[in-house]
């Protein structure tokens, strides 16, 4: 199972918590965007700081929804 950090562009408030926490995951153009997975506790923890909530964790595959 392969969890994929999904970003909501109309949710972003674009201050770069996601990309401070996790710079080879996340990278701050006008808002956020993905750049890569990576290990599911790094995008956990970068999902959890966001200030806007604009950050979800679904399985690549099924899309079903880990967190929120
Ligand atoms: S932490 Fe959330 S609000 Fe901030 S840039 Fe990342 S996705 Fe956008």
């Amino acid at each position: 199972m392969t969890y994929v950090p999904v970003i909501d562009a109309n949710a972003c408030s674009a201050h770069g918590d996601c990309e401070d926490i996790a710079p080879e995951i996340f990278r701050l153009d006008d808002v956020a965007v993905v750049v890569n997975d990576g290990p599911l506790e790094l995008m956990m923890a970068a999902a959890q700081a966001c200030p806007s909530a604009a950050i979800s964790i679904v399985d690549r595959d099924t899309g079903e929804q880990h967190y929120p």
